[in-house]
C-alpha cells in the first residue's frame, strides 16, 4: 500500500510553542534600550540590564503589559488579576544572567493568561484550536552560526535582541495536521496585526516551537523556525520521519530537534530525559503584575475589529463571498487595501477577484506584502476602469498587473509606453486578420468545415496583436470573412 495509507492510520497531533516579539514597543521589556535594532550593528542596543550586568536591576514597561492583556482579550483568554515573573535558569550564552525572566505555570506561578482558542478553516471546515496558557518574557540574545548549527566552528552573540518583550502563545495539541499549523499561524498573525501590537512581518518577530506526535510515539518538539512555510515542511518533514519509525516497529522517543531550514531536515539535540530543570524560582527583583478590574476594562474598550468579525462585516456590507473575505482578512493590510478600492470602486467583488487572485499571486511571487509593493488602491482602481471604457482587455490588465506592483507607476502610463491600447476599430483588426488568413490556408480550410478551428484563428489575431485586439469584435470580423469563403467556393 502506498505510504499515504499509513498516514491515515496514525492520528497526528501538533501543538504549537509561538513566541510573538510586541514589536510596537519602543523599549525592551525591563530596560530603556530600543527595540529598533533590525539594521544596526550587532550589540548596540544593549546596557547593563539586558548585557545583565551584576547589580543591574529590571524594572518593567507598562506598555508591555498592556500590549500583553490586549493579546489576551483578543484570543478570549482569562487576563489573571496578578500573575507573577519566574526565572528561568539555564546556562547559555543567549542569556547572560544564566537566567531568563519568564512566567511559569507551575510550584504557584500564575501566567498573564490562560485559555481561550483560535477559530482556523481548512477545506471549508472551521475548528478551534484551543490556547492553554500566555506568558510575558525576555527574548533571547540571538546566536549566529557558520552554516548549519551542528557543523558550525563557532557561534556569535549578538545580544540587540536580548530582552525584547515576547509574548509566549502555547497551544493544546489540538492541531492535526502541517497544514492547520500554518493555517493557524497566519490566523494569529492577523489577529496580532489587527490588535496593533506585532508586525509579523519582522525578521524573526514570530518564531514557533512545533510540538507533534503520532499515536503509539512520544512527543518530538521542533525548535526554531522562522517561517510559517518552514513550520509546515518541518511538520512534514517529522511526521514521515515518525511514521516510518513506528512503522518498522521502531519507537519515537521524546526529545528535542533541530529544524535544518538549508537541509530540510531535523537533527536531534537531545532527548527530553536530558531535558534541563530550569529550577525555576519567583524572579525576586520584580514584584507581581497586577492588573485591576478598571485597568482590564479600559483595554477592553480599546480592542479593535478582529479578523473573524471583520470577515462578516466584509460580506455582509460589499456582498462578496466568505471565502473572498476570509483570504482578505487573512492580513490586516489586505484587507485595509481591498476596503480602500471598494470606497474608490462601487463593483467590490471584481476588486475582491483582483485582489485575492492575481494581485496575491504576484505579491507571493515577489514575496512581498501589499503594504511594501508599489501599487495603491488608486493605481488598481485606475486599471480596473481601463479595462470597464474598454481602453484595455482584461487579458492586457493582468499582464500590466506586475509592473504596477513593482514600479507604482499608473495603469495609463505603462499601456501607452508599451503600446497596448486596445485595437477597436474594425479596419485594423480586418488588416490583421487578413493577415493571419494569408499565413494559415490550412487552418482557413478547416474553419470552413470545423468550427472548432474558428478560435485557432482568432487566437491567432490576438496573438498578432499581442492581446490588444478586442476579442468579440475579431471572432465577428473572423466569421464573416469565413462566410464569404464559403459563397465563392
Ligand atoms: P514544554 O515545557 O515541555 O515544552 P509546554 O507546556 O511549554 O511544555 O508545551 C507543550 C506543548 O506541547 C504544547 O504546545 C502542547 O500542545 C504540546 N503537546 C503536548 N502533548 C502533545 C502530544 N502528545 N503531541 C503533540 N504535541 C503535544
Ligand atoms: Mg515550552
Ligand atoms: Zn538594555
Amino acid at each position: 500500500m502506498p505510504s499515504a495509507s499509513i498516514y491515515h492510520l496514525k492520528d497526528v497531533l501538533i501543538g504549537l510553542e509561538v513566541h510573538c516579539q510586541l514589536t510596537n514597543l519602543k523599549t525592551k521589556l525591563f530596560c530603556g534600550c530600543s527595540t529598533d535594532y533590525r539594521r544596526d550593528p550587532p550589540n548596540t542596543h544593549v546596557c547593563p540590564v539586558c548585557l545583565g550586568l551584576p547589580g543591574s536591576l529590571p524594572s518593567v514597561n507598562r506598555k508591555a503589559i498592556e500590549d500583553a492583556v490586549v493579546v489576551s482579550l483578543g484570543l478570549d483568554s482569562q487576563v489573571s488579576r496578578k500573575s507573577y515573573f519566574f526565572r528561568k535558569n539555564y546556562y547559555y550564552p543567549d542569556m547572560s544572567k544564566n537566567f531568563q525572566i519568564s512566567q511559569y505555570d507551575q510550584a504557584g506561578g500564575i501566567p498573564i493568561a490562560l485559555g481561550g482558542g483560535i477559530e482556523i478553516q481548512v477545506n471549508h471546515v472551521i475548528r478551534k484550536i484551543r490556547i492553554t496558557r500566555l506568558q510575558l518574557e525576555e527574548d533571547p540574545a540571538k546566536l549566529v552560526h557558520l552554516g548549519p548549527i551542528d557543523l558550525s566552528p563557532y557561534t556569535l552573540v549578538d545580544y540587540n535582541r536580548a530582552g525584547v518583550a515576547l509574548l509566549e502563545i502555547v497551544t493544546e495539541p489540538d492541531l492535526k495536521s502541517p497544514v492547520e499549523a500554518r493555517v493557524f499561524l497566519q490566523k494569529l498573525r492577523s489577529i496580532l496585526e489587527h490588535l496593533g501590537v506585532s508586525d509579523g512581518r519582522f525578521e524573526g518577530s514570530m518564531r514557533c516551537d512545533a510540538n507533534i506526535s503520532l499515536s503509539g510515539g512520544k512527543r518530538v518538539e521542533v525548535k526554531n523556525i522562522s517561517s510559517f512555510k518552514e513550520v509546515e515542511r518541518a511538520l512534514n518533514f517529522e511526521m514521515t520521519r515518525q511514521r516510518s519509525l513506528l512503522s518498522r516497529g521502531s519507537t519515537v522517543g521524546m526529545e528535542t530537534r533541530h529544524w535544518d531550514e538549508a537541509r530540510r531536515l531535523t537533527i536531534s539535540l537531545r532527548s527530553k530525559e536530558a531535558e534541563h530543570d530550569y529550577r525555576y524560582f519567583p524572579e525576586p527583583d520584580l514584584v507581581p503584575i497586577v492588573v485591576s478590574e478598571e485597568w482590564l476594562k479600559e483595554l477592553a474598550s480599546t480592542l479593535p475589529e478582529l479578523p473573524d468579525s471583520r470577515r462578516d462585516r466584509l460580506v455582509k456590507t460589499y456582498h462578496i463571498p466568505s471565502y473572498d473575505a476570509t483570504v482578505l482578512t487573512g492580513e490586516k493590510a489586505l484587507a485595509d487595501f481591498f476596503e480602500e478600492c471598494a470606497v474608490l470602486y462601487s463593483d467590490a467583488k471584481t476588486i475582491s477577484n483582483w485582489v485575492i487572485g492575481d494581485l496575491l499571486r504576484w505579491l507571493h511571487e515577489d514575496e512581498l506584502g501589499i503594504e511594501a509593493s508599489k501599487i495603491t488602491s488608486k493605481t488598481l482602481v485606475a486599471m480596473i476602469a481601463l479595462i470597464d471604457e474598454g481602453v484595455i482587455s482584461g487579458k492586457i490588465a493582468k499582464r500590466i498587473l506586475p509592473e504596477i506592483i513593482r514600479t507604482g507607476k499608473s495603469p495609463r502610463e505603462i499601456v501607452e509606453e508599451k503600446d497596448l491600447l486596445r485595437m477597436g476599430s474594425p479596419q485594423e483588426i480586418e488588416g490583421v486578420v487578413n493577415h493571419v488568413f494569408k499565413e494559415n490556408p490550412g487552418a482557413v480550410q478547416d474553419a470552413l468545415v470545423e468550427e472548432k478551428v474558428i478560435h485557432y484563428l482568432v487566437g491567432q489575431v490576438m496573438k498578432a496583436t499581442r492581446g490588444r485586439a478586442d476579442p468579440e469584435l475579431t471572432n465577428q470580423i473572423v466569421k464573416e470573412k469565413l462566410e464569404k469563403l464559403e459563397e465563392t467556393r
